[in-house]
């Protein structure tokens, strides 16, 4: 008896209350209508058990942020080569997954610099000459052409040396189930590939092995080309 009465008070409170409101229905209201869940009438009238309740509400949540993160994603240049479309809540990304490695700690710093090239915040000469007048955005270490992720990544003369064998394995990777070769391909591709192969490759069935191993070698391959570039520019300097 008290259960009926207190879900009659509770419909009356929904019903009653001005959308403005500050009282408790109202906010349980808002977060339901929110994340796309059954209105509260609904769940009142008929309320799920504790089981299909969590379910349905985690799984709300996660297609809400999912669908916010895409959305939010597409608007920002920097991000472009970031594989948004296969995250999946709670799982970790491809881009961020450690495996099984002898030292964490390398990994974890070698994630952490591709993190940065693949968000364009990882600071080049395009960088600093648009926040700072007295730079150029010339490469230092070449100074041929302007330093921006692709003359970063790809084609900078002076880390030639070091990009050559990594793009080599994964060109071996790519040309045994795709049939192409990274110079063959456009260079905004290679990039993709480089940064994020999920995005590129996704769709493939046999995805997951090629892509982590991609994964592997590009990120050896931004770290090298990170700790070059630093101690290039160093002796430089002196
Ligand atoms: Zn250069």
């Amino acid at each position: 008896m008290k259960k009926i009465l207190k879900r009659k008070n509770s419909k009356k409170a929904i019903n009653r209350k001005n959308e403005e409101s500050n009282s408790w229905f109202i906010a349980i209201k808002r977060v339901l209508f929110k994340y796309d869940l059954h209105s509260p009438i609904i769940l009142l009238n008929d309320p799920p058990t504790k089981y299909s309740w969590k379910k349905s509400v985690r799984s709300a949540i996660d297609r809400y942020w999912k669908n916010i993160l895409i959305q939010k994603s597409c608007t920002y240049k920097s991000l472009k080569y970031l594989g948004t479309l296969n995250i999946s809540p709670g799982k970790c990304h491809t881009l961020l997954f450690i495996g099984n490695t002898s030292d964490p700690t390398r990994e974890a710093v070698r994630i952490s610099v591709k993190l940065k090239v693949i968000t364009d915040t990882y600071i080049l000469q395009s960088h600093r000459s648009r926040y700072n007048l007295n730079e150029t955005p010339i490469c230092k270490l070449c100074d041929i052409d302007t330093e921006d992720r692709t003359h970063f990544l790809l084609k900078c003369k002076i880390l030639q040396c070091i990009r050559e064998r990594y793009l080599n394995q994964i060109n071996e990777i790519i040309s045994d189930f795709l049939n192409f070769r990274m110079r063959d391909i456009p260079t905004d591709d290679q990039i993709q590939i480089i940064l994020d192969c999920t995005m590129l490759l996704f769709g493939i069935p046999v995805i997951t092995n090629y892509s982590k191993r991609i994964e592997d070698i590009s990120r050896q391959l931004i770290y090298a080309l990170h700790v070059a570039r630093y101690r290039t520019l160093d002796i430089k300097k002196r």
